[in-house]
């Protein structure tokens, strides 16, 4: 079953990328940036509290992200593997993450090996591609977040809530690290090389 998080800083291809891997193995790609503009586009109630904050290019806060991606994982077509895009983004978001798949269907005498057990059904692929292509990338994307002050922001949030996901999961020994710096072929093809090693 593939269940895979994608993780990388602001225009290292995780929404690509992760549109493929989807394809190629039929399962849903959830992008947490996607849900939250399409509630922004609806201007439903989670799409007004999430607006301010996407456009100063800061996070959602925790409790509303991890509302919206639990409801979008009962989802029947997510029942038998997902890959998320831009969830986890936060310590606190990864915790909760594993308490919630703790919470659904497991032996609750048993909660050290039943996170052991969790931690070994998703892999987590690291994006790596360096600052100043990251840069170019996402001034030539051209999406409403994406003027030079808020990118600027988007990084220093990423280096600081978000990249200690990287040693959290390298700890539980879930973190697959792909260099992201090549074109969308190349780097589809070193992708699919390591999820065929993982599954
Ligand atoms: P990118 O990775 O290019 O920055 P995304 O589409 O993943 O873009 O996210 C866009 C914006 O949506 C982020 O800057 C943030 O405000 C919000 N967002 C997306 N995912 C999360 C999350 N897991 N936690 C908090 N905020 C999020």
């Amino acid at each position: 079953m593939v269940k895979l998080v994608f993780l990388g800083p602001p225009g290292a291809g995780k929404g690509t990328q992760a549109q493929i891997i989807a394809e190629s193995y039929q399962v849903p790609h959830i992008s947490t940036g996607d849900i939250l503009r399409t509630n922004v586009a609806e201007k439903s109630p989670l799409g007004i509290q999430a607006k301010e904050y996407m456009d100063q290019g800061d996070l959602v806060p925790d409790e509303l992200i991890l509302d919206m991606v639990q409801k979008r994982l009962e989802n029947p077509d997510a029942q038998n593997g997902w890959i998320l895009d831009g969830f986890p983004r936060t310590v606190t978001q990864a915790e909760e993450f594993v308490k919630k798949l703790l919470s659904t269907g497991t032996n609750e005498n048993d909660t050290e090996g039943e996170e052991a057990k969790i931690s070994n059904s998703f892999n987590v692929i690291n994006l790596q591609v360096p600052d100043d292509i990251l840069v170019a990338r996402l001034l030539s994307r051209g999406r409403q977040d994406d003027n030079e002050e808020t990118i600027k922001n988007r990084l220093q949030v990423y280096y600081q809530q978000t990249q200690p996901l990287i040693e959290f999961y390298q700890g539980r020994q879930q973190l697959i690290s792909i260099d992201g710096n090549h074109s969308v072929d190349v780097v589809t093809n070193s992708l699919k090389q390591a999820v065929e090693k993982s599954i």
